[in-house]
């Protein structure tokens, strides 16, 4: 059945160069791009977007890392979004990645990890919410 996703392709790829090859192995991958732009996260949306980390020893570098810079935020669409996404990242550690995937091809470290996937059907639809207006995503 036909499932939304939300990504982030993170600053240290767009700072690399590497968004339009990202954009093309999710599309390669069977995604369907329905919203998409570039953006620069402020520190209190980044903070918010990963307020379930706040307790993370990480957590401080990890606003300071989204915030440093552009990043690519889209809503995807196909058929088990949410899982396959996951699937086609990688792991969260690159090193662990395995080979082929976003993560394992463009990620430099646990932190720099080239790209966000939300983790549930129902983060995604308020990972989506929280960047497009409905009237986007029509
Ligand atoms: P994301 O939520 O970005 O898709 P994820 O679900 O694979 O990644 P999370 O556990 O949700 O992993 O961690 C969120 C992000 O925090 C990671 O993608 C990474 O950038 C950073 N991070 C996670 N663990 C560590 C760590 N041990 N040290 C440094 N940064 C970390
Ligand atoms: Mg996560």
């Amino acid at each position: 059945m036909s499932e939304r996703t939300f990504t982030i392709i993170k600053p240290d790829s767009v700072e690399k160069g590497n968004t339009g090859k990202i954009i093309a192995h999710l599309e390669g991958e069977g995604f369907t791009i329905l919203a998409g732009r570039m953006t620069h996260l402020s520190r209190t949306q980044a903070q918010g977007f990963y307020a379930v980390h706040k307790e993370r020893p990480f957590y401080n570098d990890l606003v300071a890392y989204m915030t440093s810079g552009p990043v690519w935020v889209m809503a995807l669409e196909r058929d088990q979004a949410v899982p396959t996404l996951r699937k086609v990242m990688g792991a969260t550690n690159p090193a662990d990645a395995d080979e082929g995937t976003v993560r394992k091809l463009y990620g430099e470290s646990i932190e720099r990890n080239a790209i966000h996937g939300s983790d549930s059907p129902e983060n995604a639809a308020i990972e989506i919410g929280f960047f497009f207006p409905a009237s986007d995503l029509a």
